[in-house]
């Protein structure tokens, strides 16, 4: 939009709208419409056969999405990027595209619960297989592939015990393997890291969380960061490399290139076949949340450092899982990939007593939980308010004994997502919680 680079503070608020329209509204107007009206025959003809761009209907794009599109793109550094009604629609239209013809995924196992479900129930039913890994075990990751390893999934920081994702080490394994990185990057944001710069292929967002910020509105986004080379291995991607009836009989490499091929075909096919389509409304939602994203991270950051040293010097904690404190498997990590400042999503464990059962940790937790009167139990992450919430009887509840421990959760663990409360009030609220525990 101007000639000199934009730093992520400014593309956050201008990238993808230019004021235009006959009233030329400052703000990016929410065109709430389920479609749209053609100049012509002629137009109509050229716009459903994707020889020219503009807008059908609001399941294919529309024009509030499109801005949000734009603005993640650059954000994140990307070539192109879809919008879509939440971020498991996301992570699903982003993978079916890669994997969906009986394609295998190499995954980490400490991934969102929604994910876990889509890929072990779902995913198995449509015959697409996903072998699971310690993400940290980068030969793992090495051991896992197949010929038919079509993708590799991971998040940029998992939770709840905040595992840093070695990206580079894990993009260096993908790429041997001729595959593309797919980072969840829901917790990291492009204001903490951008992943591209560390060997990603594609992002996926639950843009529902801190993109959004407030807590009010489900939306999800696919981007393309335009690295990975589908055509040095053609055979391996049909759906981009092979003619198609629905392009002319072209395939969409040859019509789209390779910019928008990818999220042509996650758009045209997924999204337009499978219906997750995100609303105008929503769109502008996100959009209002990404404005402020700079700003919200380095609070949400800076707060949550304090509120883990604060849980690590209480008596009745037994550890804080938080990447910023020295003591952290993942410091020297966090450190190197995030210079401002790791997420402010972690967990912390209460101590118990030696042979506790779960159902009395399960019975402490809720009386701490009782006693918070700012921080709120709540099963989101991402809030404007601090959330706390019960991994082994919520979120990850259905999970098996082993699968629970694998994660480094236990009846004893909570997790917080940090807000934007004034931190002292924060820590003020988890003393009294706590203190009253002893
Ligand atoms: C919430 C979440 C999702 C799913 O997003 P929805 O918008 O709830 O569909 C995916 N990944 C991560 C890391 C999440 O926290």
């Amino acid at each position: 939009m101007t000639s000199r680079p934009l730093a992520a503070a400014t593309v956050q608020l201008h990238e993808g709208y230019v004021p235009g329209t006959p009233q030329n509204a400052v703000a990016t107007p929410i065109y709430q419409t389920s479609a749209y009206r053609f100049a012509s025959l002629t137009e109509a003809r050229e716009l459903f056969a994707l020889r020219a761009t503009g807008n059908i209907y609001s399941r294919n794009g529309n024009p509030t999405q499109a801005v949000l599109e734009r603005r993640i793109a650059a954000l994140e550094g990307g070539v192109a990027a879809a919008a879509v009604a939440s971020g498991q629609a996301a992570t699903a239209v982003a993978t079916l595209a890669l994997a969906g013809r009986g394609g295998h995924i190499v995954a980490s196992s400490s991934l969102y619960g929604g994910t876990v479900d889509l890929f072990d129930d779902t995913f198995r039913d449509l015959g697409i297989e996903v072998t699971f890994v310690d993400q940290d075990d980068i030969e793992a990751w090495r051991a896992a592939v197949r010929p038919s390893t079509r993708a590799f999934f991971a998040e940029s920081v998992a939770n709840p015990v905040a595992q840093v994702l070695d990206i580079p080490a894990v993009a260096e394994v993908a790429h041997a393997a001729g595959v593309p990185l797919v980072i969840d990057n829901t917790v990291g944001t492009p204001s903490l890291i951008r992943v591209k710069d560390h060997g990603a292929d594609i992002v996926v967002h639950s843009a529902t969380k801190f993109i959004s910020g407030h807590g009010t509105s489900l939306g999800g986004l696919v981007v393309d960061l335009g690295t990975f080379d589908f055509a040095a291995d053609p055979a391996k991607w049909p759906s981009l490399f092979e003619p198609h009836w629905r392009y002319g009989d072209v395939a969409l490499w040859d019509a789209f290139g390779r910019s928008t091929a990818f999220t042509t075909l996650i758009k045209s096919r997924f999204v337009a076949d499978l219906g997750p389509a995100l609303s105008p409304f929503n769109a502008f939602q996100l959009l209002e949340g990404l404005e402020t994203l700079d700003l919200r991270m380095a609070r949400h950051t800076a707060s949550a450092l304090e509120v883990a040293r604060f849980l690590d010097s209480h008596p009745t904690v037994k550890v804080v899982h938080h990447p910023g404190l020295e003591s952290n498997p993942h410091h020297a990590a966090g450190a190197r990939l995030y210079p401002k400042g790791v997420p402010s999503v972690f967990a912390f464990e209460l101590a118990g007593a030696n042979g506790e059962t779960n159902e009395q940790a399960f019975s402490r937790a809720e009386r701490l939980i009782e006693r918070l009167e700012v921080v709120t139990l709540v099963a989101n992450i991402g809030d404007a308010r601090t959330l706390v919430c019960h991994p082994a009887s919520m979120t990850h509840g259905h999970m098996t004994p082993a699968q629970l421990e694998a994660a480094g959760i236990s009846w004893a663990s909570l997790r917080l997502s940090v807000g934007l409360e004034d931190p002292t009030d924060l820590i003020d609220d988890l003393r009294a919680a706590l203190d009253a525990l002893v």
